[in-house]
């Protein structure tokens, strides 16, 4: 396959970028990493790539006026990795942009387009019209889906979502900057993303013609306040999640305050797990809060003919981390 033709534009200024994408069958490219292999594979097509390059406004990492940060949508992920206020503050997001894909491909690809990529299902990414492309079924339903969904597919279309970043900024509470035609607007991750059930053929609320500008993390709790990010897959070089885990929690004493826990590899969105939260909240974290939890973690779970094996790994997965942050608050 070539790649096809399309015209690019390298707007100078945000207002122009968002002029640009007005018109029908428009995308935007920011590191080109995911896009490229989308428009080259025919997953979907552009008559016009709007490259983002230009606009330096959108790329960096600084301290905002509250005393949390703004990471710009272009920041390439390898700063996001090496940035010393988010590996001091936020190190779950810092280990979560570490484990993303390779390091060629964390110098090119940024965060922005790390939250907005297309899902990796190889049916969508394959020669079957399904229905995230506007077909009329599923392929993955009764077909190989041993990367499929275990949450969240309302029987509709069984993807995960491939970012690792996304679970670890939704855990510690990050909104997205949203640039328009009709100005900005300010959305938290838990609203970013949607369901099959509510759009097929969307993974975000994102409009054709609006751009993630900046990426927002509140303040960081002060106190005794963890965040970790652990990510199981099935080769130790890059791979996307097979299983994952963004855990933040806040101790007061030696109970759980506050628990934030979104799992990776597990839903079409960032899946935050309630059932885990309230097992653990105003909880010692000893050996009996570590097992509910880890039964909590399936609750509800529906695997499908070769995924059953997600079980047992969220299960192992909870179960680990939540001890090593155990044994970290005993030292
Ligand atoms: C071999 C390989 C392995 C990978 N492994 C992993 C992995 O393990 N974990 C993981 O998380 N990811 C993985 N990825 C995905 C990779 O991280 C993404 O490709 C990258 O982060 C996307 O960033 P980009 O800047 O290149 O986005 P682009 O490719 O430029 O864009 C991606 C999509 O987002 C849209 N977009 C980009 N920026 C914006 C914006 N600011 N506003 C609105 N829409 C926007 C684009 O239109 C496009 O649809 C892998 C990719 C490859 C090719």
């Amino acid at each position: 396959m070539t790649m096809p033709n399309f015209s690019y534009v390298r707007p100078k200024s945000l207002k122009e970028a968002i002029q640009q994408l007005s018109s029908k069958g428009a995308r935007i490219h920011a590191g080109g990493t995911d896009l490229l292999g989308c428009l080259h594979d025919d997953v979907f097509q552009a008559k016009k790539v709007v490259s983002l390059s230009h606009l330096d406004d959108l790329r960096g990492v600084r301290q905002t006026k509250d005393g949390g940060l703004r990471i710009g949508a272009l920041t390439p992920l390898v700063e996001v990795v090496n940035s010393e206020p988010i590996k001091e503050h936020y190190p779950a997001l810092a280990q979560a942009a570490s484990d993303v894909a390779s390091p060629q491909l964390r110098n090119q690809g940024t965060l922005g387009g790390n939250i907005c990529q297309k899902p990796r299902c190889w049916y969508y990414r394959g020669e079957f019209h399904c229905l995230r492309k506007g077909g009329s079924k599923c392929f993955a339903e009764n077909g190989e889906n041993h990367y499929h969904c275990i949450f969240g597919s309302g029987h509709v279309c069984y993807i995960v979502h491939p970012s690792d970043t996304a679970p670890a900024l939704m855990a510690l509470e990050a909104s997205v900057r949203i640039a328009g035609s009709k100005g900005t607007k300010l959305v938290t991750l838990e609203k970013f993303f949607i369901l099959p059930m509510t759009d097929v053929e969307k993974e975000t609320l994102l409009e054709p013609n609006e751009i993630v500008t900046e990426i927002l993390l509140p303040p960081p709790p002060k106190g005794d306040f963890h965040s970790t990010y652990r990510k199981v897959r099935a080769r130790n070089s890059w791979d996307f999640a097979l299983a994952g885990v963004a855990l933040v929690l806040q101790f007061r004493a030696d109970r759980i305050e506050k628990a934030r826990v979104v799992l990776s590899g597990a839903a079409p969105i960032p899946w935050r797990s309630k059932p885990v939260e309230d097992a653990i909240m105003a909880k010692r974290l000893n050996a009996g809060t570590v097992e509910r939890a880890s039964e909590a973690v399936v609750k509800n779970a529906e695997p499908l003919e070769h995924n059953g094996y997600k079980i047992p790994l969220f299960r192992g997965l909870l179960e680990e981390e939540l001890t090593k942050i155990a044994g970290n608050f005993r030292t």
